[in-house]
Protein backbone atom coordinates (compact mmCIF):
# COMPACT_ATOMS: atom_id res chain seq x y z
CA UNK A 1 0.00 0.00 0.00
CA UNK A 2 1.42 3.63 -0.28
CA UNK A 3 2.39 5.04 2.57
CA UNK A 4 2.62 8.75 3.33
CA UNK A 5 4.48 10.24 0.38
CA UNK A 6 6.42 13.73 -0.10
CA UNK A 7 5.05 14.56 -3.67
CA UNK A 8 2.24 13.57 -5.80
CA UNK A 9 5.12 12.11 -8.51
CA UNK A 10 6.41 9.87 -5.57
CA UNK A 11 2.18 9.00 -4.67
CA UNK A 12 1.65 8.58 -8.88
CA UNK A 13 4.99 6.34 -9.43
CA UNK A 14 4.50 4.12 -5.66
CA UNK A 15 0.61 3.63 -6.55
CA UNK A 16 1.96 2.72 -10.09
CA UNK A 17 4.80 0.16 -9.35
CA UNK A 18 2.31 -1.25 -6.32
CA UNK A 19 -0.98 -2.15 -9.18
CA UNK A 20 1.44 -2.96 -11.54
CA UNK A 21 2.77 -5.64 -9.52
CA UNK A 22 -0.94 -6.89 -8.52
CA UNK A 23 -1.02 -6.95 -12.30
CA UNK A 24 -3.90 -4.50 -12.55
CA UNK A 25 -3.88 -3.80 -16.82
CA UNK A 26 -3.06 -0.19 -17.80
CA UNK A 27 -2.18 0.65 -14.18
CA UNK A 28 -0.17 4.03 -15.01
CA UNK A 29 -2.85 5.60 -16.77
CA UNK A 30 -5.40 4.16 -13.94
CA UNK A 31 -3.47 6.50 -11.36
CA UNK A 32 -3.28 8.94 -13.37
CA UNK A 33 -7.10 8.90 -13.90
CA UNK A 34 -7.72 8.21 -9.86
CA UNK A 35 -5.13 11.09 -9.28
CA UNK A 36 -7.05 13.59 -11.40
CA UNK A 37 -10.01 12.68 -9.79
CA UNK A 38 -8.79 13.10 -6.17
CA UNK A 39 -7.02 16.78 -6.92
CA UNK A 40 -10.06 17.40 -9.30
CA UNK A 41 -7.70 18.86 -12.26
CA UNK A 42 -7.32 17.53 -15.72
CA UNK A 43 -4.43 15.31 -16.58
CA UNK A 44 -2.22 18.49 -17.89
CA UNK A 45 -2.75 20.21 -13.99
CA UNK A 46 -1.66 17.06 -12.96
CA UNK A 47 1.52 17.06 -14.55
CA UNK A 48 2.05 20.61 -13.82
CA UNK A 49 1.53 19.55 -9.67
CA UNK A 50 3.89 16.80 -9.78
CA UNK A 51 6.57 18.43 -8.11
CA UNK A 52 3.94 19.70 -4.95
CA UNK A 53 3.71 18.21 -1.81
CA UNK A 54 0.84 14.82 -1.77
CA UNK A 55 -1.84 16.91 0.49
CA UNK A 56 -1.50 15.18 3.93
CA UNK A 57 -5.28 15.30 4.45
CA UNK A 58 -6.09 13.02 1.55
CA UNK A 59 -3.51 10.64 2.36
CA UNK A 60 -7.07 8.32 3.79
CA UNK A 61 -9.13 9.21 0.75
CA UNK A 62 -6.25 7.97 -1.80
CA UNK A 63 -5.46 5.02 0.08
CA UNK A 64 -9.20 4.16 -0.76
CA UNK A 65 -9.27 5.10 -3.98
CA UNK A 66 -6.35 2.64 -4.48
CA UNK A 67 -6.98 -0.17 -2.63
CA UNK A 68 -10.36 -0.04 -4.82
CA UNK A 69 -8.02 -0.73 -8.08
CA UNK A 70 -5.95 -3.32 -6.20
CA UNK A 71 -9.00 -5.09 -5.70
CA UNK A 72 -10.05 -5.25 -9.17
CA UNK A 73 -12.69 -2.39 -10.06
CA UNK A 74 -12.45 -0.95 -12.86
CA UNK A 75 -11.26 2.65 -12.51
CA UNK A 76 -14.43 4.14 -13.88
CA UNK A 77 -16.39 3.10 -11.51
CA UNK A 78 -14.37 4.19 -8.96
CA UNK A 79 -14.17 7.58 -10.09
CA UNK A 80 -17.56 7.62 -11.46
CA UNK A 81 -16.64 9.01 -14.81
CA UNK A 82 -15.93 8.17 -18.24
CA UNK A 83 -15.74 10.40 -21.26
CA UNK A 84 -17.94 9.48 -24.34
CA UNK A 85 -17.47 11.93 -27.89
CA UNK A 86 -16.34 15.01 -25.67
CA UNK A 87 -18.70 14.63 -23.08
CA UNK A 88 -17.65 13.38 -19.70
CA UNK A 89 -20.95 10.81 -18.41
CA UNK A 90 -21.01 9.78 -14.55
CA UNK A 91 -21.22 5.54 -14.64
CA UNK A 92 -21.89 3.44 -11.64
CA UNK A 93 -22.22 -0.44 -11.60
CA UNK A 94 -26.23 -0.29 -12.88
CA UNK A 95 -24.40 0.61 -15.88
CA UNK A 96 -22.40 -0.71 -18.23
CA UNK A 97 -19.20 1.24 -19.01
CA UNK A 98 -19.05 2.96 -22.64
CA UNK A 99 -16.62 2.09 -24.66
CA UNK A 100 -14.87 3.59 -27.64
CA UNK A 101 -16.03 1.62 -30.53
CA UNK A 102 -19.42 3.18 -29.66
CA UNK A 103 -18.87 6.60 -30.71
CA UNK A 104 -18.43 5.13 -33.96
CA UNK A 105 -21.89 4.32 -33.88
CA UNK A 106 -22.96 7.30 -32.83
CA UNK A 107 -21.05 9.43 -36.02
CA UNK A 108 -22.36 6.81 -38.47
CA UNK A 109 -26.29 8.05 -37.19
CA UNK A 110 -25.30 11.61 -37.13
CA UNK A 111 -23.91 11.42 -40.60
CA UNK A 112 -26.93 9.42 -41.70
CA UNK A 113 -29.40 11.10 -40.34
CA UNK A 114 -28.22 14.56 -42.06
CA UNK A 115 -28.02 12.95 -45.03
CA UNK A 116 -31.19 11.23 -45.22
CA UNK A 117 -33.49 14.06 -43.25
CA UNK A 118 -32.07 17.38 -44.76
CA UNK A 119 -34.69 19.40 -44.04
CA UNK A 120 -36.99 17.67 -41.37
CA UNK A 121 -35.58 16.62 -37.68
CA UNK A 122 -35.55 12.72 -37.27
CA UNK A 123 -36.71 11.20 -34.13
CA UNK A 124 -33.77 8.80 -33.34
CA UNK A 125 -34.60 6.27 -30.49
CA UNK A 126 -31.87 4.51 -28.11
CA UNK A 127 -33.40 1.07 -26.95
CA UNK A 128 -30.85 0.11 -24.04
CA UNK A 129 -29.59 3.39 -23.36
CA UNK A 130 -27.57 2.40 -19.93
CA UNK A 131 -25.49 5.31 -18.89
CA UNK A 132 -27.16 7.76 -22.01
CA UNK A 133 -24.28 7.78 -23.64
CA UNK A 134 -26.33 7.81 -26.92
CA UNK A 135 -29.29 10.00 -26.81
CA UNK A 136 -27.11 12.70 -25.02
CA UNK A 137 -23.94 12.60 -27.96
CA UNK A 138 -26.65 12.97 -29.99
CA UNK A 139 -29.23 15.54 -28.51
CA UNK A 140 -25.84 17.85 -27.79
CA UNK A 141 -24.79 17.44 -31.39
CA UNK A 142 -28.02 17.60 -33.45
CA UNK A 143 -30.32 20.76 -31.25
CA UNK A 144 -32.79 19.88 -33.58
CA UNK A 145 -33.22 16.18 -33.52
CA UNK A 146 -35.46 14.47 -31.05
CA UNK A 147 -34.53 11.77 -28.92
CA UNK A 148 -35.91 9.20 -27.13
CA UNK A 149 -33.96 6.35 -24.86
CA UNK A 150 -35.39 3.14 -23.27
CA UNK A 151 -34.37 1.20 -20.48
CA UNK A 152 -35.37 -1.87 -18.86
CA UNK A 153 -33.71 -0.85 -15.53
CA UNK A 154 -35.01 2.23 -13.59
CA UNK A 155 -31.69 2.64 -11.95
CA UNK A 156 -30.23 2.72 -15.55
CA UNK A 157 -32.57 5.62 -17.11
CA UNK A 158 -32.06 7.56 -13.88
CA UNK A 159 -28.16 7.73 -14.67
CA UNK A 160 -29.15 8.67 -18.34
CA UNK A 161 -31.30 11.42 -17.38
CA UNK A 162 -29.00 12.56 -14.75
CA UNK A 163 -26.20 12.86 -17.72
CA UNK A 164 -28.56 14.40 -19.78
CA UNK A 165 -29.04 17.09 -17.65
CA UNK A 166 -25.28 17.46 -16.94
CA UNK A 167 -25.36 18.21 -20.66
CA UNK A 168 -28.35 20.45 -20.51
CA UNK A 169 -29.91 18.35 -22.96
CA UNK A 170 -32.79 15.93 -20.31
CA UNK A 171 -35.84 17.98 -21.26
CA UNK A 172 -34.75 17.67 -25.14
CA UNK A 173 -35.53 12.79 -24.29
CA UNK A 174 -38.66 11.37 -24.02
CA UNK A 175 -37.54 8.85 -21.19
CA UNK A 176 -39.29 5.33 -21.47
CA UNK A 177 -38.70 2.39 -18.81
CA UNK A 178 -39.45 -1.48 -20.78
CA UNK A 179 -38.07 -3.86 -22.25
CA UNK A 180 -36.54 -3.71 -25.73
CA UNK A 181 -39.42 -1.83 -28.31
CA UNK A 182 -42.45 -2.39 -26.18
CA UNK A 183 -42.52 1.39 -25.14
CA UNK A 184 -42.38 2.45 -28.40
CA UNK A 185 -45.05 -0.02 -29.74
CA UNK A 186 -47.23 0.87 -26.72
CA UNK A 187 -46.90 4.74 -26.96
CA UNK A 188 -47.26 4.12 -30.79
CA UNK A 189 -43.91 6.15 -31.21
CA UNK A 190 -42.23 5.75 -34.38
CA UNK A 191 -38.43 6.18 -34.33
CA UNK A 192 -36.80 7.42 -37.87
CA UNK A 193 -33.78 5.89 -36.13
CA UNK A 194 -33.43 3.25 -34.28
CA UNK A 195 -29.99 2.32 -32.24
CA UNK A 196 -29.31 0.18 -29.79
CA UNK A 197 -25.69 -1.53 -27.79
CA UNK A 198 -27.80 -4.60 -26.48
CA UNK A 199 -25.74 -6.81 -24.31
CA UNK A 200 -24.53 -9.76 -27.30
CA UNK A 201 -22.11 -11.45 -25.29
CA UNK A 202 -22.52 -15.39 -25.68
CA UNK A 203 -23.87 -16.99 -22.26
CA UNK A 204 -21.19 -19.35 -22.16
CA UNK A 205 -18.11 -16.94 -22.21
CA UNK A 206 -18.70 -15.74 -18.72
CA UNK A 207 -15.97 -17.33 -17.33
CA UNK A 208 -13.32 -16.14 -19.84
CA UNK A 209 -14.33 -12.64 -19.45
CA UNK A 210 -11.68 -10.24 -17.89
CA UNK A 211 -12.31 -10.40 -14.12
CA UNK A 212 -13.07 -6.57 -14.36
CA UNK A 213 -15.90 -6.65 -16.84
CA UNK A 214 -17.32 -10.00 -15.13
CA UNK A 215 -17.22 -9.26 -11.70
CA UNK A 216 -18.09 -5.55 -11.50
CA UNK A 217 -20.06 -5.05 -14.68
CA UNK A 218 -24.27 -5.32 -14.88
CA UNK A 219 -24.71 -8.92 -16.02
CA UNK A 220 -28.01 -7.68 -17.96
CA UNK A 221 -25.86 -5.39 -19.65
CA UNK A 222 -23.92 -7.93 -20.77
CA UNK A 223 -25.31 -11.49 -22.21
CA UNK A 224 -27.08 -12.03 -25.03
CA UNK A 225 -28.23 -15.55 -24.47
CA UNK A 226 -26.70 -18.81 -25.97
CA UNK A 227 -25.16 -17.78 -29.17
CA UNK A 228 -25.46 -13.61 -28.14
CA UNK A 229 -28.16 -13.03 -30.76
CA UNK A 230 -31.42 -12.95 -28.40
CA UNK A 231 -32.03 -9.52 -28.40
CA UNK A 232 -31.23 -8.56 -31.65
CA UNK A 233 -33.47 -11.33 -32.83
CA UNK A 234 -36.71 -9.90 -30.17
CA UNK A 235 -36.00 -6.65 -31.38
CA UNK A 236 -35.83 -7.26 -35.48
CA UNK A 237 -38.91 -9.49 -34.35
CA UNK A 238 -40.87 -6.12 -33.01
CA UNK A 239 -39.54 -4.20 -35.90
CA UNK A 240 -43.05 -4.91 -38.00
CA UNK A 241 -45.01 -4.14 -34.27
CA UNK A 242 -43.89 -0.15 -34.62
CA UNK A 243 -46.18 2.34 -36.54
CA UNK A 244 -43.66 1.76 -39.20
CA UNK A 245 -40.11 0.56 -39.60
CA UNK A 246 -37.61 3.28 -38.95
CA UNK A 247 -35.74 4.71 -42.13
CA UNK A 248 -32.33 3.34 -40.65
CA UNK A 249 -31.71 0.58 -37.92
CA UNK A 250 -27.86 1.02 -36.39
CA UNK A 251 -27.02 -2.08 -34.09
CA UNK A 252 -23.52 -2.76 -31.98
CA UNK A 253 -22.77 -6.26 -32.53
CA UNK A 254 -19.85 -8.31 -30.77
CA UNK A 255 -17.31 -10.39 -32.51
CA UNK A 256 -18.59 -12.24 -35.91
CA UNK A 257 -22.15 -11.37 -34.97
CA UNK A 258 -22.84 -9.00 -38.43
CA UNK A 259 -23.62 -11.47 -40.79
CA UNK A 260 -26.26 -13.34 -39.02
CA UNK A 261 -27.83 -9.87 -37.46
CA UNK A 262 -28.10 -8.60 -41.12
CA UNK A 263 -29.64 -11.45 -42.36
CA UNK A 264 -32.12 -10.66 -39.14
CA UNK A 265 -32.93 -7.61 -40.40
CA UNK A 266 -32.91 -8.79 -44.22
CA UNK A 267 -35.53 -10.82 -43.76
CA UNK A 268 -37.34 -8.64 -41.58
CA UNK A 269 -38.12 -5.75 -44.20
CA UNK A 270 -36.85 -4.21 -47.24
CA UNK A 271 -33.64 -2.77 -47.25
CA UNK A 272 -31.85 -0.18 -49.66
CA UNK A 273 -28.52 -0.97 -48.01
CA UNK A 274 -26.87 -3.16 -45.43
CA UNK A 275 -23.31 -1.79 -44.41
CA UNK A 276 -21.25 -3.04 -41.52
CA UNK A 277 -18.70 -0.29 -39.99
CA UNK A 278 -15.61 -1.74 -38.51
CA UNK A 279 -14.14 -0.76 -35.00
CA UNK A 280 -10.63 0.61 -34.87
CA UNK A 281 -9.72 -3.52 -34.42
CA UNK A 282 -10.89 -4.15 -37.92
CA UNK A 283 -13.82 -6.13 -36.44
CA UNK A 284 -16.97 -5.28 -38.16
CA UNK A 285 -18.90 -3.42 -34.87
CA UNK A 286 -21.91 -2.17 -36.13
CA UNK A 287 -24.44 -2.38 -38.93
CA UNK A 288 -26.48 -0.12 -40.40
CA UNK A 289 -29.30 -0.48 -42.36
CA UNK A 290 -30.93 1.75 -44.57
CA UNK A 291 -34.51 1.53 -46.11
CA UNK A 292 -35.21 2.70 -49.65
CA UNK A 293 -36.39 6.01 -49.75
CA UNK A 294 -39.94 6.52 -50.30
CA UNK A 295 -40.93 9.03 -53.64
N1 LIG B 1 -26.21 2.07 -24.75
C1 LIG B 1 -25.25 1.95 -23.71
C2 LIG B 1 -23.86 1.96 -24.28
O1 LIG B 1 -23.70 1.93 -25.47
C3 LIG B 1 -25.48 0.69 -22.87
C4 LIG B 1 -25.22 -0.57 -23.61
C5 LIG B 1 -25.51 -1.80 -22.76
O2 LIG B 1 -25.72 -1.70 -21.55
N2 LIG B 1 -25.48 -2.94 -23.39
O3 LIG B 1 -22.88 2.00 -23.59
Amino acid sequence: MPTASKTIREAYVEASSFLGKLGVAEAASCVELLLQHLLGCSRTELLFRFQEQFPAELEGAWRQLVERKAAGEPVQYVIGEQDFYGLTFAVSPAVLIPRPETELLVEALLHEGSRLFPQGAPLLADVGTGSGIIPVTVAHARPDWRVAASDISAAALEMARSNAQRHGVAARVEWLEGDLLEPYIERRIAPDILVSNPPYIPDGELPALMPEVRLFEPHTALFGGVEGLDLYRRMVGQLPLLPRIPTVVGFEVGIGQAEAVAAMLRAAADWEEIRFVPDLQGIDRHVIAIRAREL
